[in-house]
């Protein structure tokens, strides 16, 4: 009996060693080699919105991460990466950024972006730009050219003017939906209605990425036309760095949402630094930032950490989402508990 017993010992023994050794090549194995992940902002997102408005949004969203992808898995750097994916996101009118801006309160368009690269702790950020088609890569320009790291305004325009990147007339921006809405936010403010900067139905659709390359580095970028009727000159989270962008060699996130209440908690380097100070996951920082520090209705977050833990999280109703890793892992998503 008792040699019976030990046989059977020893052989469970060998098998949980054979398990361990498995376990240690499924983990050697699965390390991930990139990641990626974008988002076209949060807010309230209707579930009653029509099929085929649903349809163009996960199809927007795929067609941004096949970009992301493409770079990726062929060796390209995460700040290209995240460059490309906030181009294709601006040129499409479903979003708020580049094309399908929001208006301001003098009916024009605004525009906001930042890019920053996790490796160098290099930025460039731009703020009230009203001629340059792609922000984002007039943000890259300024972080790889400029001696400085922000521009605003004139001066936004004025750097844009000594380099090639294409310019447009200011209502290159406008779509019927934006100044539909635009309209409606002007009466809902004439009639005291609160549906004005401080409303938490308010719908947003900010633009972002974030990535992990193969090398292992980090970059994220954010751009968007900035809230709906916002007054002149009004800046927001989106290129103040580490608020609306942020990345080091921690971890990568962009944010949407309420950008006054994303920069008065600095969110974006709140969350890397709570990883990093508190050696805790790309997950829970991100977490503690949505239920510690905003309020329900505040914001989303896409992050990447260094090991390419992708994070996507909101307070809102939902947040347009995508991400893909170098497993094939794929999430398009709009709704909080889809
Ligand atoms: N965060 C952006 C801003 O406040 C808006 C958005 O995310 O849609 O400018």
């Amino acid at each position: 009996m008792k040699l019976l017993q030990s046989i059977i010992l020893s052989i469970a023994v060998i098998i949980s060693a054979s398990d361990r050794n498995d376990h240690k090549k499924e983990l050697i194995m699965s390390q991930t080699e990139w990641a990626i992940a974008l988002h076209g902002g949060a807010g309230t997102i209707s579930r009653d919105i029509p099929d085929t408005l649903k349809e163009q949004y996960y199809s927007g969203l795929n067609e941004a991460l096949e970009v992301g992808e493409a770079v990726l898995r062929d060796g390209g750097t995460a700040l290209d990466a995240v460059e490309q994916v906030v181009r294709n996101l601006e040129d499409n009118p479903l979003f708020n950024a580049g094309k399908g801006s929001v208006f301001t309160s003098e009916g024009k368009h605004e525009l906001d972006a930042a890019i920053m690269d996790g490796s160098t702790l290099t930025a460039g950020a731009l703020t009230g730009l009203t001629t340059v088609k792609n922000p984002v890569s007039l943000a890259r320009i300024v972080m790889e050219e400029s001696r400085h790291i922000f521009f605003s305004g004139e001066g936004a325009e004025e750097f844009a003017n000594q380099t090639n990147v294409e310019r447009v007339e200011n209502d290159y921006f406008h779509t019927e939906r934006r100044y539909q809405q635009w309209q409606r936010t002007q009466e809902d403010t004439r009639l005291n209605r609160s549906s004005d900067i401080d409303d938490k139905n308010h719908k947003y659709g900010t633009v972002g990425a974030v990535a992990m390359d193969r090398k292992g580095n980090l970059a994220a970028a954010t751009s968007t036309g900035g809230m709906t009727n916002k007054q002149f000159g009004r800046v927001g989270d989106v290129p103040i760095i580490g608020s609306g962008t942020f990345a080091n060699h921690v971890a990568a996130i962009s944010a949407t949402g309420w950008g006054e209440q994303i920069m008065r908690n600095v969110s974006a380097n709140t969350i890397a630094n709570y990883m990093e100070f508190n050696n805790e996951s790309l997950e829970n920082a991100m977490s503690f930032v949505l239920t510690e520090r905003l309020d329900p209705g505040d914001a989303g977050f896409i992050g990447v950490d260094a090991a390419g833990n992708i994070s996507m999280q909101m307070n809102t109703a939902g947040m347009y989402r995508a991400s893909l890793n170098s497993h094939g892992h794929r999430v398009v998503r709009i709704w909080v508990d889809e």
